[in-house]
C-alpha cells in the first residue's frame, strides 16, 4: 500500500502518453506550442510498462491513460495490453478527445481497456469546430456511439466556457440522460497556454443553468474524486461538478500523474516533480519505487492553487492530462 506525507493512500496512477494533439481546443492548447518536448525524451510504451509494474506492485489499483490526445500515439492498445496482462483486475480508464476513437475502439477493448471519458464541448458542428479549431463534432459522436456498443463504461466531460458553448448545458445533460451516461461539468481552469480571451462559467452558474429545467439535490463527492455528484430529482439522472477552484477534495485525494518525459508528479498545481526516466531505462526497481515513494512523501496537502498570486498556472494541461 502507497501512503502519502500526510497519510493518504494513493492508489491511482495517471499517464500522459503524449503531449501532442490533432485538436486546438481554447481552454488548452489554442496553438501548436513553440516547441514540443523533443521526441527523443519521450519514454517508451516499455520504458512506462517497467514503472507501471512497480507501481502496481506497491499498491496502484487504478491507471488513466491521458495526454495531450492519447490517441495519437500509435500502439496504444499494445500498452494497454502491457498493464492488463500483468494485473488483470486493474481498473483501467482513458480519457479522449474522441476524434479517433471509433478506428480503434474495438483494438482497445480487446487489449483490457474498460472505462473511456469523452470530452464533448458542444452538440452544434460549428461551435465544436470553433473550441477545437476544427471540424470535430460528427467524428466525436462517432466515436462515442462506437463505444457504448462495444460495452465500455463512458463518461462525458463539458467545460462551458461564456459565449461560447454556456447555452448548451442542459442539452449536453440531455445527451448524456438520454443514453444513461454521466456527463461531468468542468469549471475552465485559467491557464498561460489558453487563449486569454475565453471565460469560463463557475460551479454556481453551471448549476444555475440546469436549474432552469430541472430541480437538482447535491448527492455528495464521490470518495477520492473531485467531481461532486447532483441528482436530477424528477427523473434520478445523476452528473457530475468538477471545481477546481477549490481544494475541499484533497483531503482523500489519491492520485499522482506520469508524464510522457517520465515526470512523476504529486498534483496538478504543484512545480516540483521527480523523474524515473534514467531509472526504467536502467531497469533499476529500486531506484523507482524509491523515486515513488520519495514523490508521495512531498505530495502537498493541497492543491496550491489559492497560493498562487496571479488566477494562472504555468503548467499545461495537455503535458500532465488535466
Ligand atoms: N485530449 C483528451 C481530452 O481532451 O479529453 C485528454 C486530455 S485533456 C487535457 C483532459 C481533460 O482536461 C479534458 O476533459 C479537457 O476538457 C480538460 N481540460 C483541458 N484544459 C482545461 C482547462 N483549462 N480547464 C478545465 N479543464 C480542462
Ligand atoms: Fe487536446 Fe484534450 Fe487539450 Fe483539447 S483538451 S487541446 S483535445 S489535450
Amino acid at each position: 500500500m502507497l501512503i502519502d506525507g500526510h497519510g493518504r493512500e494513493v492508489n491511482y496512477l495517471r499517464i500522459s502518453v503524449t503531449e501532442r494533439c490533432n485538436f486546438r481546443c481554447l481552454y488548452c492548447m489554442p496553438q501548436k506550442p513553440f516547441s514540443w518536448n523533443p521526441k527523443e525524451n519521450l519514454l517508451s510504451f516499455e520504458e512506462l510498462f517497467e514503472f507501471v509494474k512497480v507501481a502496481i506492485d506497491e499498491g496502484i489499483n487504478k491507471i488513466r491513460i491521458t495526454g495531450g490526445e492519447p490517441l495519437v500515439r500509435e500502439d496504444l492498445d499494445k500498452f494497454i495490453k502491457l498493464i492488463s496482462s500483468y494485473k488483470s483486475d486493474i481498473d483501467l480508464a482513458l480519457t479522449t478527445n474522441g476524434y479517433l476513437l471509433s478506428d480503434v475502439a474495438k483494438k482497445l477493448k480487446d487489449a483490457g481497456l474498460k472505462r473511456i471519458n469523452i470530452s464533448l464541448d458542444s452538440l452544434k458542428p460549428a461551435v465544436a469546430a470553433s473550441i477545437a479549431q476544427k471540424n470535430v463534432l460528427s467524428k466525436i459522436l462517432e466515436g462515442i456511439e462506437i463505444a457504448r456498443e462495444l460495452g465500455f463504461k463512458i463518461k462525458i466531460n463539458m467545460v462551458p466556457l461564456w459565449g461560447i458553448n454556456d447555452s448548451e448545458i442542459l442539452d449536453i445533460l440531455e445527451f448524456g440522460r438520454e443514453r444513461d451516461i454521466e456527463v461531468r461539468f468542468i469549471e475552465y481552469m485559467e491557464n498561460i497556454h489558453a487563449d486569454s480571451k475565453i471565460k469560463g462559467l463557475s460551479g454556481k452558474e453551471i448549476l444555475s443553468a440546469i436549474k432552469q429545467r430541472y430541480k437538482i439535490k447535491r448527492v455528495g463527492r464521490v470518495k477520492n474524486s473531485p467531481s461532486f455528484s447532483y441528482e436530477i430529482i424528477e427523473n434520478g439522472y445523476r452528473f457530475g461538478l468538477i471545481d477546481p477552484h477549490k481544494h475541499d477534495f484533497c483531503e482523500d485525494c489519491n492520485r499522482i500523474r506520469l508524464t510522457a518525459e517520465g515526470y512523476l508528479i504529486p498534483c496538478l498545481y504543484f512545480d516540483e516533480a521527480q523523474s524515473i526516466a534514467k531509472a526504467v531505462k536502467e531497469k533499476d526497481i529500486k531506484k523507482a519505487a524509491l523515486i515513488l515513494k520519495d514523490v508521495l512523501a512531498n505530495k502537498p496537502k493541497e492543491n496550491r492553487w489559492s497560493e498562487e498570486s496571479s488566477e494562472s498556472s504555468n503548467r499545461a494541461f495537455y503535458e500532465t492530462g488535466g
